[in-house]
């Protein structure tokens, strides 16, 4: 590194109408190495003006060079060690592409307006002023701001100026902390605030006007959440604000800009009988996972991208302890063994997998290494360690790691040494297994008079046998009524057995268990007295066994027969029949799959009713659910009766529908009768809340008949549909057996066009419709898609597409083996 910054002046002029900006900075540069050219970063951007202030130094020549992405300033003469101030000036467009600086649509009584918005992780904040933008670069930011007087403008600091002159006004914000400029933050535009406070924080919800009062939740979980971190970290959250940002277009979930957080806006804003429990729960979660990131990315950062993972997985794991804390009725850690820990299993039981610390060359990359590894399994691997050096160690350990990394940049490393440290155990030899090595093991356990057996594995989906990797596994063992611990880094372990043994209790280990069938059968007898967290890994188990062919289909049905009717347990019952509903997706006409997934549809309905309770559990409104939706896809009924009467009673008196059940009755509806379809067409336009329109995109997916089918997907790039929600349609659509074929010829018809939408940099989303489309409409399918797509450019999507390949040939060789 020859030099680095230190801080900037940055200024903008923001034109909302005309779509433009144009700014100037000034940027404190350290030089550490003599040098005769500076490379910034710089995407679509123009630059009028460029020297030093302040000391007599000639600048050649400067340029923006489009292709590589960069600025270049050309010195004539050698520059020395020491500090300088760079002055630029630039100008850019807002453009509509969900990255860097850009604009984001909502309707004011049917008048369409715009306000102005950035979303510059990972690597765009060089669309928005020519920086230095990886995230060891930190520096120090004094941002301002000129724009018309009818506007508002909310950056990472608060205000300590507003100056009005004349039609303008211009605000000048507190220099931020030392950080990555992937933090920065800039919204301009006729926000609406809902403000509260929390110690001497000054708390707000932004939205666009009309949408405030919506906030009221999001404040109160943001206020518990703040508190619970502070405590945990003991570390305070060094900000004097917090604004939580309402965004209605938006590429991800939600963002963690220090100090001015962005959600996609039904991620945040909660609709008083539209909004579901299992939603608000999710919204929990977003906010939680954001505000962890204020400590976990924010204050000690990556050091590259290869180590993403150190911030999302840790977002993602104190995300679900806070909201355990305050919330322990909604039993989050069941969500986290099902979307985490199985989510995580998902993608590293694929050859295609990566490590969870992996290389990040370009910046094309990046956008893919945000995925389910370094989430949910890099989640899954701290659960794991947290069980294995204990709670208080591992506490102890973190709150180490931040005091001495504090505005600093970190490798993964450093914090195993902190953890090591506070807990006196191999730490590091442990994570290295699971962090720097692709996939994860499956223990096979098998019974010698009295003594078990193990032996371990990579486990691979394909069935492709490695004899190379090996993990230090830290297993906790239930033998009897004794928990025994296993450090378990060899090949095979052989232990004395007893007369019930169960691996993997609680499921806290990141591995799955081939038990002998005298084992299985000891755990169908006695399901009732498992506990939950053991009988969802034991179905978890066998599916994953199911799905690599060493256990028959008609072996996991049986089991799935027995264990299903007596269990009563909505989060279990619900992740059962899921199972199942996915497994009948594949394979239609399999009759006694057919006949167990009505029967235990059924048996759910009997244990939730089929109306919402008042505070029922967010799994209890998801199992009802899936429930009513499969029996309306068999056609029941009693249920097209059900749902057809609550369609009818809604179109008179909207409150009759309760939130948990809105989605599905409008899914429902529209299944039964065409007409609906275009009622609920009519409907999107004129409801204003987002999460509403969700659920109606979804909703209009559920057709058989092909024209309709045909009409809803042209809804996604008539302008009808914004980009950022094409996902929720693709998965819904996907769901539908009779659209599968429809919806794959549509996405290779309309790849380039979608492509063209995205701006080049919808990446997330064009990753979404690879993953939901290819593994399950493709069946049978596969040549076709692989020849198609060898001819299109899939930079920034060729991991994920490789992956959803490799599910579908996963896929067919499970439909091919388990035909009847
Ligand atoms: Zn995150």
């Amino acid at each position: 590194m020859s030099c680095k910054p230190l801080n900037y002046y940055l200024h903008y002029d923001v034109d909302l109408e005309e779509r433009t900006f144009s700014g100037k900075e000034v940027i404190k540069l350290q030089i550490l190495n003599p040098v005769k050219e500076i490379r910034l970063d710089s995407i679509g951007l123009e630059v009028q003006e460029c020297h030093f202030e302040s000391v007599d130094l000639k600048i050649a020549a400067f340029q923006v060079d489009e292709q590589e992405g960069a600025f270049v300033v050309h010195l004539e003469e050698e520059l020395d060690n020491g500090e300088y101030d760079l002055f630029i000036r630039f100008t850019g467009k807002l453009t509509d592409s969900l990255a860097g600086f850009y604009t984001s649509k909502y309707e004011v009584d049917g008048v369409e307006k715009v306000f102005a918005t950035t979303q510059f992780e990972a690597a765009d904040a060089r669309r928005a002023f020519p920086c230095f933008d990886a995230p060891e670069h930190k520096a120090t930011f004094d941002v301002s701001f000129s724009v018309a007087s009818n506007l508002s403008v909310v950056s990472n600091t608060l205000p300590f100026d507003v100056i009005e002159f004349g039609e303008k006004k211009t605000y000048y914000f507190e220099r931020t902390p030392k950080m990555s400029t992937y933090l920065l933050y800039f919204g301009v535009g006729e926000f609406e605030f809902l403000e509260d406070r929390y110690k001497n924080i000054r708390l707000r919800v932004v939205t666009t006007p009309g949408k405030r009062d919506y906030g009221k939740p999001a404040l109160e979980f943001a206020k518990k959440f703040l508190q619970y971190f502070e405590e945990y970290f003991d570390y305070p959250y060094i900000l004097p604000k917090l604004d939580l940002i309402a965004v209605p277009d938006f590429g991800a979930g939600a963002m963690e800009n220090w100090g001015a957080i962005t959600f996609r806006e039904n991620m945040l804003l909660v609709y008083p009988g539209k909004t579901s429990q299992a939603t608000i729960v999710r919204i929990a979660e977003y906010i939680a996972h954001e505000l962890a990131h204020q400590w976990f990315g924010n204050l000690v950062t990556m050091k590259w991208w290869d180590n993403l993972w150190l911030n999302e997985s840790f977002a993602t794991f104190m995300a679900f302890k806070a909201i355990n804390y305050f919330y322990p009725e909604w039993d989050v850690w069941s969500d986290y063994l099902i979307s985490e820990v199985f989510g995580g299993m998902d993608l590293d039981s694929l050859s295609s997998s990566h490590p969870i610390k992996m290389p990040v060359k370009s910046i094309a990359d990046i956008d893919e290494a945000f995925d389910a590894i370094a989430y949910n399994k890099g989640g899954s691997v701290l659960r794991m360690l947290e069980r294995y050096i204990g709670d208080d160690n591992f506490r102890d350990g973190l709150r180490r790691y931040i005091r001495t990394y504090e505005y600093a940049n970190t490798i993964e490393t450093d914090l195993w040494k902190e953890l090591e440290t506070a807990s006196d155990k191999p730490v590091v030899t442990v994570m290295k297994t699971f962090v720097e090595q692709i996939g994860f093991p499956v223990v096979r356990c098998t019974l010698h008079s009295k003594e078990l057996h193990l032996e371990q594995r990579r486990f691979l989906l394909s069935g492709v046998q490695d004899d190379e990797s090996m993990w230090s596994i830290p297993m906790v063992i239930q033998k009897d009524d004794k928990e025994e611990r296993l450090l378990f880094d060899s090949r095979k372990a052989h232990l004395p057995a007893g007369e019930f043994v169960m691996l993997n209790k609680e499921y806290t280990g990141f591995y799955i268990t081939d038990y002998p069938n005298e084992i299985r059968s000891v755990f169908t007898e006695q399901w009732s007295s498992l506990g939950n967290k053991e009988r969802l890994g034991i179905i978890h188990d066998l599916n994953m066994l199911t799905f690599s062919t060493s256990l028959p289909l008609a072996d996991f049905i049986a089991f799935c027969s027995a264990v299903g009717h007596e269990e009563s347990d909505t989060v279990v019952l619900e992740y059962l029949l899921s199972r199942l509903y996915q497994i009948w997706l594949l394979m239609p006409k399999h009759e006694d799959l057919l006949k167990l997934v009505s029967e235990l549809a059924k048996t759910s309905l009997a244990i939730t009713g089929m109306e919402p309770e008042q505070e029922e559990l967010p799994s209890a409104e998801i199992l009802r659910s899936l429930a009513i939706k499969i029996l309306f896809k068999l056609d029941d009924a009693d249920i097209q009766k059900f749902v057809l009467d609550a369609f009818e009673r809604f179109n008179t008196d909207e409150a009759s529908l309760a939130a948990g059940i809105r989605a599905v009755i409008f899914a429902g509806s529209v299944w039964f009768n065409d007409g609906i379809h275009q009622k609920m067409k009519e409907r999107y336009a004129t409801t204003d809340s987002l999460d509403d329109k969700i659920k109606i995109l979804r909703a209009l997916c559920y057709v058989r008949n092909d024209s309709l089918i045909h009409d809803t997907l042209v809804l996604c790039l008539d302008g009808t549909i914004r980009f950022s929600n094409l996902p929720y349609i693709l998965a819904a659509m996907a769901d539908n057996e009779h659209a599968q074929r429809i919806l794959l010829d549509w996405l290779m018809d309309n790849w380039d066009e979608l492509k063209n939408q995205g701006g080049g940099m919808g990446g997330m989303i064009l990753q979404r419709a690879f993953q939901y489309c290819i593994p399950s409409c493709g069946v049978g399918r596969r040549e076709e898609i692989k020849a198609y797509f060898a001819q299109k450019d899939l930079t920034g999507q060729e991991k994920t597409f490789a992956q959803s390949l490799e599910e579908l040939e996963i896929n067919e060789r499970f439909v091919e083996v388990n035909r009847q």
